[in-house]
């Protein structure tokens, strides 16, 4: 059990988020100074921006709003690493009881980080933030992700339904976080395997305040599928199940052939029993062979262990 005030730290990665930024930490300041009224944080609370290698005028911004307040901090990774390793940089970086990441585009209410709090103080050591409506995600956006949380609970992974990249993790949840040693991090599926209790917090999401998505429909796919290979083989099972399937087939028909020729005398048209299995296995292959090779490009990068990201300078 923690008690107030305690020492908040939010970490906000940033990409070329120059146009949000000062409306981002004017509302995010105001929040601190809110919560320390309340008696629920102290003095030492803090911001982190960290920009993931912006190629506009985010960082010049970031020092400049460091230089304005003492809450403010920065940390500017070398190059883009994408926003899984930005968030994660902050988080194995910065001090504090409990850190909440949140998006700098302020399509996740700040006001609940209270809320977020109140719950970390009440006992949870992990607090999701989850979407009570997306009416401003488009159709698309809203479909696929529910197909998407649907396929991988199938898979045996289980996601935190409407649940992004906003929650607070609490000082220990962070130190269990460091302990996982896979290079590329799917937080939205790591952070429930860290097991001490959680509690979730509904807000409804936001347009995007300014500026426009860093996740282009191509970053999308590939982060969804970022998810299915890290966190199960389900679909390597499907495979030799497949496999089994088909086998059985050509078995039966092979079965068939010789009874029709020796019994039934019957001449086999040949061309559809001989063209349509090199067609339907050819395909069946290449596929199977297509998904092993996710996983062995997977094995290929993890055991590279690389460094996820560098930090250039913090302020
Ligand atoms: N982001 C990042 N690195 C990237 C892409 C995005 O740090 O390579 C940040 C971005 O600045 C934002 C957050 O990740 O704060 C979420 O991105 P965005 O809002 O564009 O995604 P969407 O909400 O459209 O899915
Ligand atoms: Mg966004």
């Amino acid at each position: 059990m923690h008690v107030n005030p305690i020492k908040l730290a939010i970490v906000v990665p940033c990409y070329n988020e120059e146009e949000v930024l000062p409306e981002t930490n004017r509302r995010l300041l105001a929040l601190l100074c809110k919560l320390h009224a309340l008696g629920l944080v102290n003095n030492g609370s803090c911001v982190h921006y960290v920009d993931d290698g912006s190629k506009d005028k985010t960082w010049p911004l970031i020092e400049e709003l460091a230089a304005g307040d003492t809450r403010v901090h920065g940390i500017k990774l070398s190059g883009n690493r994408g926003h899984q390793n930005a968030l994660l940089s902050g988080l194995l970086s910065v001090e504090g009881d409990a850190i909440v990441s949140i998006d700098a585009d302020l399509q996740d209410d700040i006001a609940v980080i209270e809320n977020m709090v109140r719950e970390f103080l009440g006992g949870a050591e992990v607090v999701y933030g989850v979407r009570d409506s997306r009416q401003t995600d488009t159709g698309f956006k809203r479909n696929t992700a529910l197909m998407y949380y649907g396929l991988m609970k199938k898979m045996g992974v289980d996601l935190v339904h409407n649940h992004a990249d906003f929650r607070l993790l609490g000082r220990r949840a962070v130190e269990a976080l460091r302990q996982f040693g896979e290079v590329n991090m799917f937080l939205r599926g790591i952070v429930p395997l860290i097991g001490y209790r959680a509690a979730t917090v509904k807000y409804d999401r936001a347009e995007r305040f300014a500026g426009v998505s860093k996740y282009p429909l191509r970053k999308m796919l590939a982060f969804a599928a970022e998810g299915v290979t890290s966190f199960s083989i389900v679909p390597l099972r499907l495979i030799t199940l497949l496999g089994f399937l088909v086998s059985g087939f050509s078995f039966a028909m092979i079965l068939f052939v010789i009874y029709g020729t020796l019994v039934l005398k019957a001449v086999i048209p040949g061309w559809a029993s001989s063209v349509v299995p090199i067609y339907f296995l050819g395909g069946i292959q290449l596929l199977s062979i297509g998904i092993l090779g996710e996983y062995v490009a997977k094995i290929y990068m993890e055991t590279k262990q690389r460094p996820r990201y560098f930090i250039e300078k913090i302020i």
